[in-house]
């Protein structure tokens, strides 16, 4: 079915809420299993058409944002998803709770019990109010970030958009200028920003000590649902320090040259990869969806056959706000949004969604529902290993510009493992000692970044940004407690298949196959060795990875690159 001519209602919100209360009750008298099955099958596909109504409306509201009708109904689904919350913990309490918990696990696999176990552990009426004034903070944090709209600059005021550009100037001094008058708006802001973080610190420690764990940390990996372990994590970053922190020194030592800047870089060097500019695709939409079509027949029949279902369903907007990837349960349908504004990051951004999707497609037939879309630090490792798959097309995507776009992957990959491992290395010093005060966490922060950013001169030059304060601007590090990290395993990962790409890639497409067929049946590390991967957090993992890069990059002909 084309997407245009999927029907649309609205469902009686009062009357869904009742049948979920009902078949929850069903489900705590059943007496047999088959009994059990049956009612949890109809919760499923009760769910399912719910949900792909909630986010056709989405979609249609996206593609057209004057549709007075859609605009309507998303007022109705912004109340009644909220709304429908309690119902769903209720039937997932009954679900724990049942009698046959063993013979559900025994058929559908354990993981929807341990994923609503880390649930029930991560809440309690208990730290309800906490919660409320920890959401109030956040909302703060956006706001204050918000407001430094209006940036001194030369003779006049820039807003953060001509800022950014300006960031970006050809002209070294003229980059530097940039980044300090920016530093100083935010520095001005970066004592608020401090009594925000102090409290949302304090309230975090005080829930986690509530719920019987020994401070926040335990209770942000139970946020997470995280199976891997704090001492997991703790081997990690000694590995990235080890094996990462040289490759990607050796790129930024590269990258001074080739821009003709000092090395250590300065703050405002770092992200100025080019004096000729990023690599752009070589021709519009339609080609760029002809050369997606080449790439996914290249690698199966079933990845060709998946990206002809997106096209002639209509399963694609190209020129949306931004990149999203959405599944449909009832029409077993995935649908992705990517903005292409002809940069070569936005084509990146077209292969990562395809990879969500086509996981998407090829679980599209599971039970349950919750597997084919499971968590982040599953979903993104399909993306993200396929932008380095899409790897195996650049010169269809970029013609010309093919190599500047491969070197700058992989260049910019590495270097983002060090920056990501940074910033959760970070969380976890301010968790363990919540006493610390504002001072000593920025200086604890410019202690890190010597570590694992040693290219860079964090001297003080740069007001803010040199200061131990760059932190502040990580959103996540406020809003999503130790999330971080999954952008940074599920990065490794992804190098991991390209470096077997390197030597292999129909075995590069096989791992890849062997983690998508898996969908989210199991937790992380499993995925992963299930594939025939090697978990991030074996340091032979790192070093394999590392060893690869550092032989590619020695040997990559930047000539004509600049
Ligand atoms: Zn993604």
């Amino acid at each position: 079915m084309k997407f245009s001519e999927i029907p649309y209602s609205r469902p009686d919100a009062e009357k869904t809420k009742a049948e979920i209360a009902e078949l929850t009750e069903w489900l705590k008298r059943a007496e047999s299993y088959a009994e059990a099955r049956a009612i949890f099958l109809e919760k499923e596909e009760k769910c399912k058409y719910t949900n792909t109504m909630d986010l056709v409306a989405m979609i249609r509201r996206g593609m057209n944002k004057d549709d007075e009708f859609y605009r309507e109904e998303d007022k109705f689904w912004w109340d009644f998803e909220p709304s429908i919350d309690e119902y769903e913990k209720a039937w997932a309490e009954a679900m724990l709770d049942s009698p046959f918990r063993r013979d559900f696990a025994d058929e559908y696999g354990d993981m929807m019990f341990l994923n609503a176990e880390f649930d029930r552990r991560s809440m309690s009426e208990k730290i309800i109010a906490d919660m409320q004034r920890e959401n109030e903070l956040i909302v703060e944090y956006g706001e204050l970030m918000d407001s430094a709209d209006e940036i001194p600059f030369e003779d006049g005021v820039v807003d953060p958009d001509e800022i950014d550009k300006l960031k970006e100037d050809v002209d070294g001094e003229r980059r530097l200028a940039a980044y300090k008058a920016e530093g100083a708006c935010r520095r001005e802001l970066g004592e608020r920003l401090d009594k925000v973080f102090d409290e949302l610190v304090r309230l975090r420690d005080g829930m986690g000590k509530k719920l019987g764990f020994d401070g926040f940390t335990d209770l942000g990996y139970c946020r997470r649902k995280r199976t891997f372990t704090k001492a997991d994590a703790e081997r990690f970053r000694a590995a990235v320090v080890k094996y990462v922190v040289p490759v990607a020194d050796a790129i930024k030592r590269e990258q001074a040259k080739r821009i003709g800047r000092p090395y250590p870089l300065a703050y405002s060097d770092n992200d100025f990869f080019y004096r000729s500019g990023n690599a752009h695709p070589a021709g519009d939409d339609a080609y760029l969806v002809g050369e997606g079509q080449k790439l996914f027949d290249s690698l199966s029949p079933e990845a060709g056959a998946f990206f002809r279902h997106m096209t002639e369903n209509e399963m694609m907007f190209l020129h949306a706000g931004g990149g999203n990837d959405i599944y449909l349960p009832y029409y077993e349908m995935p649908f992705l949004t990517v903005n292409l504004d002809g940069s070569g990051d936005s084509v990146r951004s077209f292969m990562h969604e395809a990879g969500h999707t086509f996981a998407y497609w090829m679980n599209r037939k599971r039970i349950p529902t919750a597997y084919i879309t499971p968590s982040e630090d599953i979903t993104e490792l399909h993306s993200m290993c396929m932008e380095m798959i899409a790897l195996q097309n650049a010169e269809g995507f970029f013609g010309a510009d093919a190599r500047k776009f491969t070197y700058t992957l992989i260049a910019e990959s590495i270097a983002f493992i060090t920056y990501g491992t940074m910033v959760d290395h970070f969380q976890h010093i301010v968790y363990a000692h919540p006493e610390m005060s504002a001072a000593e966490r920025h200086a604890e922060w410019n202690r890190l970044e010597a570590i694992y950013e040693p290219w860079i001169r964090f001297d003080g030059e740069i007001p803010y940004y040199g200061e131990g304060m760059l932190w502040q601007q990580q959103w996540h590090i406020y809003e999503s407690p130790f999330y971080y990290i999954d952008y940074v395993l599920t990065g490794v990962v992804a190098l991991e298949v390209w470096a077997i790409m390197q030597r292999d890639p129909k075995e590069a497409w096989e791992r890849y196959m062997a983690l998508v067929r898996q969908g989210g049946s199991r937790p992380f590390t499993e995925l992963i060795t299930n594939a025939g991967l090697r978990s991030p957090f074996d340091e032979a993992c790192l070093k394999n990875v590392c060893e690869t890069a550092k032989i590619w990059l020695d040997g990559f002909d930047l000539t004509g690159i600049e």
